[in-house]
């Protein structure tokens, strides 16, 4: 199967070659002629899956068949993701496949200043890539139109849910043309989000690539059992010994992730962090230089590192263990992308033995697990509760997961 087969035009094959992809992936191969049949999907589909390409081609396709409006453009596409990072990648990745289309796009979200938003909104664009808080932002003071759309795309539509942007999602679709395709990605199938889409979607294809809740199989996955005093070290080693380049490291707090900044950089190894608390321009310098090969660490949490798009990166380290098992998966398909292979390895103390069942219980496997020549643990000593970062609520509860007034509530440190 090829790009031509799937039906695209000489402008997106153009794009596409100059991008050096030989084959559609699975998830192309699937998705791209649904779409193109004007059909609505609910996508399961991790990241690192080429579900990007997957929907932006043939929404592209569609754009180059329909007839030409005169004038300034209008937005006839919206993509709405959950975090800044996987928006500006998306948009990244739109202006790379609309390259040689007339099509122009632009970046939507908050922690930047809004003017040059405005500026761009005013131009006109086909296709607006945006975070759901900043877009209801210039939905309410009326600077943008949506009323045309013909296409609505929400990608890791259970991230949004997971971070409570259902109500931001709903305000958002109120003001949306009815005309509309709808495309809806999610790494997870959760009730929340079958009722999204009981609710979206009009008669949707499903499309799955791989089993979702699976974690990735050319990802090499293993536990190293250490005491949690002699993670650092363990950590230093494993960089130091492997000569390793290029290492995304999770941790579960954002000050976790400071402190460890410092530590590592005590060691001589160049890091990093990224988290909430940092500034969007911290966060974007702080991964170009990761990408740039600039330093050899990046120090995350799960919501910064939602979406990040690294090229063969071969390292995946948890420092700690996530307490919601599914963003161990999340977090270890940051590797293994693309057919690339990837190490992903999780440092995990006694204390967090009841994360680590639940984690084995969502992949539906045991990871293989070691103890490093000079680092095996300390037998004696005994589990104690997981501080998770001041929340009281929230201490050594492996799941992190409450029921209030019927919707799940997650424990999640950004
Ligand atoms: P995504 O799942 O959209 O985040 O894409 C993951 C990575 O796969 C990105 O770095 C893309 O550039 C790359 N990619 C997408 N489609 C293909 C393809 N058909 N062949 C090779 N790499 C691809």
């Amino acid at each position: 199967m090829t790009f031509k087969d799937l039906g695209l035009s000489a402008p997106l094959l153009k794009a596409v070659k100059e991008e050096d992809y030989e084959t559609p992936t699975p998830i192309q191969e699937k998705a791209i002629p649904v779409i193109l049949k004007k059909k609505d999907i609910l996508a399961g589909a991790q990241t690192g899956t080429g579900k990007t390409a997957g929907f932006t081609l043939p929404l592209l396709e569609l754009l180059l068949r329909a007839k030409p409006t005169k004038g300034k453009a209008k937005i006839k596409a919206l993509i709405l993701t959950p975090t800044r990072e996987l928006a500006s990648q998306v948009a990244q990745s739109v202006e790379t496949y609309a390259k040689h289309t007339p099509f122009t796009s632009t970046v939507i979200f908050g922690g930047v200043k809004i003017n040059p938003q405005l500026v761009a909104l005013r131009k006109g664009v086909d296709i607006v890539i945006a975070t759901p808080g900043r877009l209801l932002d210039h939905i309410s003071q009326k600077s943008i139109d949506l009323s045309h759309i013909d296409f609505l795309i929400l990608d890791e539509a259970d991230r949004m849910l997971d971070m409570g942007f259902i109500n931001d999602i709903k305000k958002i679709i109120a003001t949306l043309s009815k005309e509309r395709q709808t495309l809806l990605f999610s790494a997870t199938y959760s009730d929340a989000i079958k009722k999204l889409s009981n609710k979206l979607l009009n008669a949707p294809t499903l499309i799955e690539v791989a089993r979702a809740n699976t974690s990735n199989e050319i990802v090499k996955q293993a536990i190293y059992h250490v005491d949690k005093t002699r993670k650092r070290e363990l950590l230093t080693h494993l960089i130091n010994d492997g000569k390793w380049k290029q290492v995304l490291v999770f941790t579960r707090t954002k000050h976790g992730a400071n402190r460890l900044c410092g530590q590592l950089e005590k060691d001589g190894i160049t890091a990093a962090a990224i988290h909430g608390n940092k500034s969007q321009n911290a966060r974007t310098k702080a991964l170009a230089d990761f990408k740039e090969g600039k330093i050899r660490v990046l120090v995350a949490t799960d919501i910064a590192a939602r979406g990040i798009d690294i090229d063969q990166l071969p390292h995946v380290i948890n420092y700690e263990l996530p307490n919601v098992s599914e963003d161990y998966v999340h977090r270890i398909g940051r590797t293994g992308r693309a057919g690339n292979k990837g190490e992903a390895i999780s440092l995990v103390c006694v204390d967090e033995d009841a994360f680590l069942t639940n984690i084995e219980k969502l992949i539906q496997k045991d990871i293989p697990k070691v103890w490093l020549k000079g680092f095996k643990p300390d037998p004696s000593i005994k589990a104690e509760p997981i501080n998770m970062g001041g929340n009281r609520g929230a201490r050594n509860k492996p799941r992190g997961s409450s029921h209030r007034g019927g919707t799940t509530q997650r424990t999640r440190r950004r």
